[in-house]
């Protein structure tokens, strides 16, 4: 149960100042004063988890407004504080930090799998701030923590959520240690017998694995010091559950567990990418490489930004062994991705160069989250070129809506629709019969603008004659214009 005292001193043990420190606490008294008197379904007091959430966001590296905002996220949902609340007393941008939080929850997952990938892109194109999906991610991190507490049917929506929206954004940002956290952690709720079998399977596996790649890792380690190569750490990583099942569902694995060779990889951190490259000369003298299987992930980093040698040997036993060789920042890159430099960029050259081995040469810290960049490196994963230029579109041109039809379905409308456009968008006659419409949930009126992530449900009455005339200066779509002319041109 995370309290004020964790989070002040994992704050300084991270090196805030003091300042800032009284900045996050503040917040802290804030948002315990806001949700007093509410527990969690856990029973433990509220407060725990915007505290944990924050402390979440430490661990990721974050700055003091993202922290401070993620101690606030909950506020204007769920107690009587509002937005301009938060404004007064921490200014514009942990203000907007939290808006943007808030209005990412108004987005659930309605169980429609092909919709997934139009909920992600929604997703990224709302946070007009990446820290607003930082935030996101610490949030739910807890929230799946507690996950036991909720009823089954919750705990089944949240956790396909989480696999089919959260952690293939956490993996496209390069945040590898949240995606596997996530996805362990919704694993065992959203494919319960899946999982239990999983599970007796391969943890005889693991067991077998640790204490053979330990052997080895003695051996190397002798090996690299009698080189006199400096290692910040060398241990077994053992694949996240999640993606060890993923993998061995894909056709050339066949379900065959000894087919996976990073089943448990040996993971070694060097000052420098020269020693990254004498690491695996070495390695390639102890065992022979598997041909095919050496891949330079530093010349040629993988789309999100991932960097590191990998090679798979023959290990002593003809036991195949993975070998993940990187350096300390390209070790962040891979756990932390988009948030990994966010601090260390913001406290300056001094601090950077306080965190041994954090610099090398060649190296380049990312100047400044170039967000189109990172939406165009990812659409460029999808290839084909059409598609490509279309996402690009919704993801740029901001001025699209994208709302839901309560089943879930995503319609992409212009900037300004009404009720009215959605309507005829759907089907003329759900627009001639139309008397009303149910924006999430509440009776709104026709001329209402939507907005991204409103979730809308037309009510029709059969006994309506047709559209009103003044239907036409509240359409904005001129499909929607045209179709309630036709009606009246047609008498
Ligand atoms: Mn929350």
């Amino acid at each position: 149960m995370a309290s004020l005292e964790d989070l002040t001193k994992i704050l300084k043990e991270k090196g805030f100042k003091k300042n800032e420190i009284d900045t996050i606490k503040r917040a802290h008294f804030f948002t315990d004063t806001a949700h007093k008197n509410q527990v969690r379904k856990s029973g433990e007091p509220y407060i725990t988890h915007p505290t944990q959430t924050a402390i979440n966001l430490v661990n990721m590296n974050l700055d003091t407004p993202t922290i401070t905002a993620g101690l606030l996220h909950d506020v204007p949902e769920d107690t009587t504080y509002t937005l301009v609340d938060i404004e007064k007393e921490f200014g514009s941008e942990v203000a907007k930090l939290v808006t943007g939080v808030t209005n990412l929850g108004k987005i659930k997952y309605r169980g429609i799998e092909r919709f997934a990938e139009n909920l992600r892109k929604m997703f990224i194109s709302m946070a007009q701030d990446v820290r607003v999906i930082l935030i996101k991610m610490a949030d739910r991190l807890h929230n799946m923590q507690t996950l036991y507490y909720l009823p089954k049917e919750k705990q089944k929506r949240i956790s396909m959520e989480v696999l089919e929206i959260y952690a293939p954004i956490a993996h496209r940002l390069g945040m590898g240690q949240i995606k596997g956290q996530l996805e362990d952690l919704a694993f065992p709720y959203a494919y319960p017998e899946e999982f239990k079998k999983f599970q007796s399977q391969v943890i005889s596996n693991y067991k077998d694995r640790v204490k053979y790649i330990n052997e080895l890792i003695e051996k190397v380690r002798d090996e690299l010091l009698k080189e006199k190569i400096k290692i910040y750490t060398i241990h077994g990583r053992t694949k996240h559950l999640y993606s060890l099942y993923r993998k061995l569902m894909r056709p050339q694995y066949n379900n065959d567990i000894s087919r996976i060779y990073d089943l448990v990889a040996v993971r070694i951190v060097v000052p420098t990418v020269e020693d990254c490259y004498k690491v695996l000369g070495i390695i390639h003298q102890m065992w022979k490489p598997l041909p095919g299987r050496i891949k330079d992930y530093i010349a040629q980093p993988k789309p999100n930004s991932y960097q590191s040698l990998h090679s798979t040997i023959f290990g002593p036993k003809k036991t195949m062994v993975e070998f993940q060789i990187r350096t300390q920042e390209m070790h962040q890159q891979a756990e932390f991705g988009i948030a990994a430099h966010w601090r260390y960029k913001q406290m300056g050259k001094g601090y950077m160069s306080r965190l041994k081995g954090y610099h090398h040469k060649g190296y380049k810290t990312p100047k400044k989250l170039d967000w189109i960049n990172e939406l165009a490196s990812w659409q460029s994963e999808i290839g084909d070129n059409e598609e490509f230029l279309k996402e690009l579109k919704i993801d740029v041109f901001q001025d699209r809506l994208l709302v839901f039809t309560p089943n879930g379905d995503v319609i992409d409308l212009p900037e300004h629709a009404t009720p009215i456009d959605f309507a005829y968008y759907i089907h003329s006659d759900i627009g001639n019969h139309c008397v009303g419409a149910k924006i999430n949930e509440k009776i709104e009126k026709l001329d209402t603008p939507l907005r991204s992530g409103d979730v809308v449900e037309i009510l029709t009455d059969r006994s309506r004659k047709g559209p009103s005339r003044d239907w036409l200066s509240i359409a904005k779509t001129s499909s929607a214009k045209s179709k309630i002319r036709n009606y009246f041109s047609k008498g």
